[in-house]
Formats: C-alpha cells, structure tokens, sequence
C-alpha cells in the first residue's frame, strides 16, 4: 500500500476566512472612512495563524500588520507579506540590522536605538520610518510622554531615520471607567502638540486597540491596531457591539468510544466523579495537552447541538462529557468544544471563565498540535496550512 499524507487527528480548530473578511467588512463599514488600519497578528495572530489572517486582513483593507518579534516579522516576510510590518515594543540592538534589511518599521523610544537605527540604515542607503513609541501611562514600553524632546530632537536631526508614526497604547479602553484612558489621551496630545511646535509633522498617530476604536472616538487619530476583534471577539463584556462580528475560530473534536457506567463507577484521573446512577459518557480526545483549560466537573461541549457536561478531571488527551441525555450520540460524531453548534455556542468568554482568564488567554493557549483548517473565503483563493510542532 502507497501512503501519502496521514490523516489529521480527530481533534481539529476551524479558522473560517470567510468570517474573517465579514469582520473586515462590517469594521470597514462602521469605522470613518479616513482611519487606517493596523492588523495585530503577533502569537501566530491569537493562534489563528498569521500567514492566513495577514492575507486575508491585507485584502479587506487593512494597511499594516503589526507583530511583537522579529522573528514573527521575518516568518512573514518569508511567505512572501512584503506589506508594512510594525514591530510593537523595543528592539535589541542586534536586531536592528535585520529590520533594516527587511524593510521592517520599528518603534523607537530610546535614543541609542535611534541612533544606532540610524547609522545602519545610512551605511545601507536607506531612509527608514519609524514610530515613536511613548508611555503614556501603562508603564511598560517606550519613552515617558513627558520626556520626549530630545529623542524627537535626535530623530529630526537623522536624515536617515523617517518619523512616520507616533504610537502609545492604553492601559484600559475597554471597561465602563475611561477616566484613566482620558488621561492618556491628554498625554499623547501633549506629545503631538510638542511635535508640531518642533515642526515636525507625523503621517500616523496611532493610540487605539480594540477597545478604544470601539468606544474612544476621540483618540482614533490616524490608524486603529485593531487585534481580537478582527477574530471576531469583543474586548470585553461592556464595550459597544457591531452588529454581525462572529468569532473566526472553532475548536471541535469526534467522539473517540463511549462508556456505559454503573452507579458506584467512577471516571478519569483522581476519580473526581462517580455515577450515582446509570449514565452514558462520551470521551473525547482533546485535553490540557491541547490547550484546554485543566478544570473538573465544570463546563460543557455541545454534541446534537446540545450542552454534553464536562465530569471528571480533564486529562492531557482526553475529557469526558456525560451524554445520557443525548442518546443519539454515537462513536465519530463531532462535538463543538468552542463555537457554535445548532441554536447554541461555546463562546471563548465561558471558556475563560471555566479557567478563571481573560478570551485573549484561551485564544493564544491552543497548542499547534491541533491542526488549524482554514474554510475558505470568497475571493481569496490562496490556501493555507499551518500544522506546527
Ligand atoms: C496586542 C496589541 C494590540 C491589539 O489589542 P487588541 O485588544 O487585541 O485589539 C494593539 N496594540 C498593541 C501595542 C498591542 O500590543
């Protein structure tokens, strides 16, 4: 027998692009018509791939990706993303010749870097942009936003760096409280404001995430960095909905055997549940191993387009549902661990919840050993695999 491709395990994420380009289509619509768009693709964009979604979000409109390492940036450039790539946070100084060559935006909140940023680009013959990165109060990257002034200085006065940005990022935009994110937003206006009185003009002002571009407005500026809710989910619980966005990524996994238990039977590692009477379990072959939140007797699958309980312990490849309410569940049928099934849907926020995290959380921790398939979408007729170590 001839064998070519093994088949793929029987647990499995769906990345559906065809959701992804609704999302950009419904943001496109209810965004103003001059705010560019940055696309966060950094942890293989929120574990749904970053070849995929830079693709597709480049496609839909959006003008820039933006990632956290060079080496993310260089993956991409690899597969043949030649569109702007922002690396968000500091770059160590032995990067910088590799931004350079890639034609890589850094963002620049230190006056070393910038000179050295700048001696390298001169010797290679280059004008390269980049983004001033200041803190505006999350007390994590960039220059203090009222400390700025000479590394402004040290920017003019290098002819081969280019002043294309300035970013800040907030430290909370997406809760009822914005008091804080208004104060940032006073600071980063301070810092325009010194800027222009240098005679310094900035093509992107960037402040916002998803959060502030759905409920701060006023900070839009030039260029939203618009991150989860490309992938279909809100920031939070409390910040304004568009009408139409649908989580990209869904989590499912087949019916591996099925157990018919006695009352006194007990189930899976530390035995954490016994039957009290007779009862049909399911064991599905996904476990922490993959990510999944190590919780016991605690949440659900959907199965039949209904609610199948979590018992016992979660194990490293396996959990285990009660399905003695379904009866029609046999061994093979696909069970919806997160997204929807039917009328119902698992949303990564209950996910969240079982595991005491945020959806950002549940999103990255999906191990590269479930293989992601990407559904397609209309007009974009690359294909994409991503099956990782
Ligand atoms: C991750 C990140 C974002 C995106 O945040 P979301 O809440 O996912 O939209 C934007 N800006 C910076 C600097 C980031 O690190």
């Amino acid at each position: 027998m001839q064998l070519s491709t093994p088949p793929l395990r029987s647990a499995w994420i769906e990345i559906d692009l065809g959701r992804l380009k609704r999302n950009y289509e419904l943001i496109n619509q209810d965004k103003p018509k001059h705010l560019r768009l940055l696309s966060i693709v950094k942890d293989e964009a929120y574990g749904h791939g970053a070849e995929a979604v830079a693709k597709v979000a480049l496609k839909c409109g959006a003008d820039f990706l933006g990632v956290s390492d060079l080496d993310e940036a260089l993956a991409l450039r690899e597969r043949g993303v030649n569109a702007p790539i922002l690396l968000l946070y500091e770059r160590q100084e032995s990067e910088l010749p590799w931004c350079v060559h890639h034609n890589l935006t850094c963002c620049v909140g230190d006056l070393n870097i910038a000179r050295k940023l700048a001696g390298l680009a001169a010797a290679a013959g280059k004008r390269v942009p980049i983004h001033l990165k200041v803190n505006t109060g999350m007390n994590r990257y960039g220059i203090a936003w009222n400390d700025a002034g000479p590394l402004m200085e040290e920017i003019k006065s290098q002819s081969s760096l280019h002043l294309e940005g300035v970013i800040s990022h907030f430290s909370m935009s997406d809760e009822t409280d914005k008091s804080f994110a208004m104060l940032q937003l006073e600071r980063f206006n301070r810092v325009l404001d010194e800027l222009k009185a240098r005679n310094i003009s900035v093509r992107l002002r960037h402040l916002c995430n998803s959060g502030g571009f759905l409920d701060l407005p006023q900070a839009h500026f030039d260029m939203a960095r618009v991150g989860i809710l490309q992938y279909g989910i809100f920031p939070s619980q409390v910040c304004r909905r568009i009408a139409g966005i649908e989580p990209v990524m869904s989590v499912k996994v087949r019916v591996g055997t099925i157990q018919q238990l006695k009352p006194g039977d007990k189930v899976g590692y530390g035995m954490r549940y016994e039957a009290t009477s007779n009862r049909r379990v399911a064991v599905l072959p996904i476990g922490y191993g993959d990510g999944f939140p190590r919780v016991r007797n605690m949440g659900s699958v959907l199965l039949h387009g209904r609610r199948a309980p979590i018992i016992g312990s979660i194990a490293m490849d396996a959990l285990m549902v009660d399905i003695t309410d379904i009866p029609a569940v046999n061994v093979g049928d696909e069970a919806v661990v997160m997204g929807r099934q039917g009328a119902d849907e698992i949303s990564v926020h209950e996910v969240a919840k079982w595991k005491g995290s945020v959806s950002y959380d549940i999103l990255v921790s999906w191990k590269f050993r479930l293989p992601r398939i990407y559904l397609p979408a209309e007009g974009i007729n690359e294909t994409f695999s991503l099956r990782l170590g």
